[in-house]
């Protein structure tokens, strides 16, 4: 099943995805690590996609459709997959119809994560993530056991550029404008849509989370 996590920066989704992805075998495919990703490698696609990311504007339509439909073809036939920060525009959302509907699929189901604005700029501030395997820390709510290094794969973790409180400011206008609509476009679409109030502890809102997922499935 195709799912679709949408919410605003610093919401959790992507602690969310790692966590059930981890858990249930699903592939978690986020735009922004692999645009993280390309940035590092040097590659065209990093090296155009750096200035919108670092003011926190959207890279362009095309250039993530590309990378998505890129990086959907080297997975396997059918597998499960947890689309975290993609789509972020009507646009996008267009347009992965069109690549799944390539290849006899659709989107099964949307998960709309929610929290007010106070509270996604504090997670932000706090957030430290592992350059290398996308996952995510707070050293307030969330620390790692060791500081500063991932739990996970033992990297070094970081503050991202784009964390700090300008371009966070920045990043949520870009929300309202850009990516909240597709709240309205997938609730007129036939993948089913589940809200879940993100302002509450990490495990309360992963139990939710995973019941949606593992529920529709079944
Ligand atoms: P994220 O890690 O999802 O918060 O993404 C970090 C940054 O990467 C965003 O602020 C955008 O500049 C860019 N980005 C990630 N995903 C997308 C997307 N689907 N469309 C456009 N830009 C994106």
């Amino acid at each position: 099943m195709v799912v679709i996590l949408l919410g605003a920066p610093g919401v959790g989704k992507g602690t969310q995805a790692v966590r059930l992805a981890d858990s249930n075998g699903a592939v978690h495919v986020s735009t922004g690590d692999l645009l993280r990703a390309a940035r590092r490698e040097g590659t065209e696609l990093g090296r155009k996609a750096q200035s919108y990311m670092d003011a926190g504007e959207l890279v362009p339509d095309d250039l993530i459709l590309g990378l998505v439909r890129e990086h959907l073809a080297g997975l396997p036939e059918g597998a499960d997959i947890l689309f975290d920060g993609f789509p972020r525009t009507i646009a996008q959302a267009q347009g992965l119809d069109t690549v799944l509907s390539d290849s006899g699929f659709g989107v099964g189901m949307v998960v709309l994560f929610e929290a007010p604005d106070e509270v996604l700029v504090k997670r932000l501030a706090g957030r430290r993530s592992c350059p290398e395997c996308g996952s995510v820390y707070n050293v307030h709510f969330d620390p790692p056991a060791e500081e500063g290094i991932c739990d996970r794969c033992g990297a070094k973790l970081v503050h991202r550029a784009d964390d700090s409180p300008e371009t966070v400011q920045r990043r949520l206008e870009v929300y309202k404008e850009q990516t909240a609509p597709l709240i309205e476009h997938y609730e007129g679409h036939d993948a089913e849509m589940v809200r879940i109030d993100a302002d509450r502890s990490f495990d309360a809102v992963y139990e939710e989370f995973r019941q949606a997922v593992v529920g529709a499935r079944a």
